[in-house]
Order: structure tokens, then sequence, then C-alpha cells
């Protein structure tokens, strides 16, 4: 049977030994084949009521007995991880629970840094795959995380030579996996609607699409959201960031990994200023005007490139020039067809890619995209804290709810996974009794730093970087703010 297919249905699960049933679930490819292998190696083993720290115990028992089983090297990179001191063997933050809005790369990274603090995680994913072809910039400290936590054991090529993107469902299978074999409970095809108050009865729930399942009843003490730039978690103002009119164009076109393809050179981010000829040249060729393009190899050729308006108008993919960039991107002003042939044209002219033939998204529709980033949003304070009838929640935003990247730059995962990192640090400050004001202080100095941080600006050593924020900031000042400044953070039903 074929590894690589994903096709899982017809698998002859009781008759393959362990370690081979161990090798599905880690060269699975999509969401669906995932879940589904790991099911089948708990059921082999016997452990499916097991889940959080007593599954990993389990795995490392069961599967680290012969040294050529694969998953022999992958837990025992995860033992070494979770033997970090910060986690403090897995009582940091043991017995709080925390319910993670979001499956995408940031939701997952939290909940692998929560399970490892000891944390009751569940993570909930509204949508019922991972679909997305595009493609994320790796920061060096990401590839060194993801390769420290075993992200090679299960995507042979991670990361593999000077290669430092990888396409949104590799990224999430692969965390998805990390964090299985951690105990999580990941939960797809639920929707976070509202959180709902104590009462007499029960802690803090929320309300989840749909209606019946279980998790409505789960209580939690940090609710996160980690749900995208659309985050539905409450509560969180956000500021707009303007700045000039800025229209991406994302295009992704099959890959058939021939020779003539692998031979073409990547584009890492060709900005107007810097190599102006390239755009001219472009403009006089093709009467396409573009600021900067990135092209990416991975599954698909990926495509970001930053349009002009005006020779978006000429070219006829928008139909009339709107004031409002909501009217002017709505679906009725966009002609599907010149959009297609912009994105052909632009893409062919910068590669030389021989054949481009577009990839389908979850549609089944040619996956080209025309987003807006004139306005990037940025969420006013990174937690907050509520308290009603003597019981606590902390709520908090994560990766791209809690700061918005404009894509093209590729500033998205590396300052999500550091949003993740941080917020790790903070709900172990909960499960170590830490005062609940100087914890929102401590996350407020802390996440000011992130819409300034890149690479150049972090520690040198990324081997040695933990959830603890002093290994990755520079000039950290945890300079003590008047418990006063987060008095509005602090939502509390307490009289006096
Ligand atoms: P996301 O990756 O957006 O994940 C959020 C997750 O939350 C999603 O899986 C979503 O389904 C889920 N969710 C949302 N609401 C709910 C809810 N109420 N209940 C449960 N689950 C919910 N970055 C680039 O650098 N280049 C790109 O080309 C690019 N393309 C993108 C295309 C799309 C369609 C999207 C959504 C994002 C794209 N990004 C791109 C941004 C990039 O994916 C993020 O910066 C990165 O994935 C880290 O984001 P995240 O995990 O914070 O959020």
């Amino acid at each position: 049977q074929d590894l690589a297919s994903g096709d899982m249905d017809n698998v002859a699960w009781s008759e393959l030994p362990v370690e081979r049933v161990y090798d599905y679930f880690a060269q699975a490819t999509s969401l669906e084949s995932v879940l589904r292998a790991f099911g089948e190696l708990k059921a082999k083993l016997g452990v499916e009521e097991l889940r959080g720290l007593e599954l990993f115990g389990a795995l490392r028992e069961k599967l680290c007995t012969q040294k050529t089983w694969k998953a022999r090297d992958a837990l025992q990179l995860l033992e070494k991880r979770a033997n970090q001191q910060e986690y403090m063997g897995q009582k940091a933050a043991e017995g709080v629970k925390v319910l993670i809005v979001g499956g995408g790369p940031v939701g997952l990274r939290l909940a692998i840094d929560c399970l490892l603090l000891g944390c009751d995680v569940r993570v909930i994913e509204k949508r019922p795959s991972f679909s997305r072809n595009n493609v994320l910039h790796l920061w060096p400290f990401t590839i060194e995380d993801l390769r420290q936590l075993g992200a090679k054991k299960f995507c042979g090529k991670f990361c593999a030579g000077a290669i430092d993107h990888i396409c949104i469902r590799s990224l999430q299978c692969i965390l998805l996996k990390i964090s299985l074999l951690l105990g999580l409970s990941f939960h797809a095809g639920v929707e976070f609607l509202q959180v709902l108050e104590p009462n007499a009865d029960t802690g803090w729930r929320a309300k989840l699409n749909p209606s019946d399942h279980f998790l409505n009843q789960f209580e939690f003490d940090v609710l996160v959201g980690a749900d995208g730039r659309r985050s539905t978690v409450p509560g969180f103002d956000r500021k707009e960031l303007r700045g000039k009119l800025a229209l991406a164009i994302t295009a992704n076109f099959v890959n058939y990994f021939t020779r003539e393809e692998v031979a073409v050179d990547e584009i890492s981010g060709v900005a107007f200023i810097f190599n102006q000829k390239f755009f001219k040249e472009l403009k006089a060729d093709t009467g396409i005007d573009l600021e900067n393009i990135v092209y990416y190899k991975d599954d698909t050729h990926y495509f970001v490139m930053t349009a002009k308006k005006y020779s978006l108008l000429k070219k006829g993919v928008l139909v009339a020039d709107l004031p409002d960039t909501r009217d002017l991107l709505h679906p009725s002003n966009i002609n599907k067809e010149e959009l297609y042939e912009y994105a052909v044209d632009a893409a062919g002219w910068s590669t030389e890619l021989p054949q481009l033939d577009f990839a389908l998204n979850h549609y089944d529709e040619p996956d080209v995209a025309l987003f807006d980033f004139t306005s990037i949003f940025q969420a006013e304070y990174a937690a907050r804290a509520l308290k009603r009838r003597g019981r606590d929640l902390i709520l908090c935003v994560v990766g791209d709810a809690l700061l918005e990247p404009f894509w093209p730059t590729g500033t998205g995962l590396g300052r999500g996974f550091l949003s993740a990192q941080d917020t790790a640090w903070m709900i172990r400050g909960l499960g170590q009794g830490r005062n609940m004001s100087e914890l929102l202080c401590e996350r407020e100095v802390i996440s000011q730093q992130l819409p300034q941080t890149t690479p150049e600006k972090l520690q040198n050593n990324i081997k040695t970087y933990t959830i603890n924020p002093f290994t990755r900031y520079c000039n950290l000042q945890l300079r003590k703010l008047p418990v006063q400044s987060v008095k509005h953070l602090y939502d509390t039903d307490t009289i006096g």
C-alpha cells in the first residue's frame, strides 16, 4: 500500500504490525488521514481511552522498545523538549484547563507548549480539513524550533537545504502529529460561538457549533483566540494600522516536479525599491505593474504579489474603480478570468516555468485570490481577565488574531510562534499561582515587543530558546507597570 496516497480506507489495519501503523501516521498528509492513523495506532496499542500526559507516557513506553522503530526517534526528541526546566516536569501548569480556538499553525504550536506545561488542553477547529496551499516563510528560530520538535520525522523534506518555507497545510499536519503524540484532544468541525459565564453549578464554558458537541460542557480557566485575522473571541478591541493601498494576489500552480521545474529559481522577495529593472521590464512586456513578488516551490508553485490598482483596472481584473476597498474587492467587481490571466502572466514572466496549471482550492476552483492589506489590524492588548462568581478566566489572542501580518513580508509565522510562546509563559505563571494583575502587566510589556520584532532583533542563540521570553527577546525590560495601567484588563464582579 502506498503511504503517500493518503488513502487509508483500503489499509488492512488489523494485519499491520504496530510500527507500520505508526509509519502511516508519521507520513499522513491530510487532517483526516492523520487522525485516522492515530486512532488506529491507539487502538493497536490498547490506549484509546488515554489522553494528555498519560497517553504520551504510554506511547513512550510502548513505541520506544525497538531501536529500529521510527517512533522512537520522534518520541525521544519530544521527551528531550519535555525535560526543559521551564515545564517543571509537566507540573508547571498542571490542572490548568485551556480551550484553544483555531487549529492553525499558531493554535497548534501553543497547544504543544500547554501540553508540556501539564495543562488539560482542547483545540477546536471549525474547518473539517486542512486545505491551505499557500506557503509560509519561516524565520530561522521557527525552523530550529520545529526541527527540535521532530518536524523532519513527519515530513522528510522539511526545510531541506536552504529551504525556509512550507505550505500551511503541511505545517498544520506536522504540528498536529506532534501534539497528538503529546496527548492533545483535537476537534475538527467545531466552531466557537461565544463564552458563557459561570453559574452556581458550572465554571466558564463556551457555546459551540454543533450545539450537542460534548465540549460545550468543558469548563476552562484560559480561552485562547488562535482563530486568525477575523478572531471571534470577545472583548479584544482592534486598532487599525492603515497604510497605502496594498492589493495582494496569491496563486498556486500544480507542481509536477519535472526536471525543468526543479531548475527554476525561487524568488524570495523582490521589492520594487531593490529591483526596479525587473519590474520595469515586466511592465513593458506584459502591462503588469507590481510592487513586489515572492515565488516559493513546495507541493505547489506558490506566488504572492502586490499589484498596483491601476494595472488591475487596466487589465480588467477589477471592473470598476470604487473608493471603498470592500466594494473594490467584492466578487461582483472582480473578473475571475482576467485575474487568472494576470496571475499566469506575472508568474510565467517572472520564472519562465514551463507549465502553469492552477492547483485547485477546497472549492475545487483555481487557487487564486485577491486580498486587501491596506488596513492591518492589531488587538489593543494580548490578554485580559474576567472574574465572575469568584472564578477567574484569562482570555488571550495569539498569531494573526493578535497581530495581522502583511503576507508578502513573511512575518506571520515568526511573530505568531513568539506570541504562542509568550502566552504559554503567561499560562505557566497562572499555574504557579502568580497574581492576575501582575500577569496581565507582564503580558502587555512582552506583547509590545512583537510588532517591531524581526529575526535580527532576537537573541542570536536560537538553539536555546524556550517559553521564557528572556531567552528569545533582546533587551526585554519587565519594568513594573503600575497595576492601575492594566485595571481595565481585569473585569471583576467582586465589589471592593
Ligand atoms: P490561521 O492560520 O488563520 O488559523 C486560524 C484557524 O482558526 C483557522 O484554521 C480557522 O479555520 C480557525 N477558526 C477561525 N474561527 C474559528 C472559530 N470561531 N472556531 C473554531 N475555529 C476557528 N500568510 C502568508 O505568509 N502567506 C500567505 O499566502 C497566506 N495565505 C493565507 C491564506 C488564508 C486563506 C489565510 C486564512 C491565511 C493566510 N496567511 C498567509 C496567514 C498565515 O496563514 C498566518 O499568518 C499563519 O497561518 C499563522 O496564523 P494563525 O494560526 O494565527 O491563524
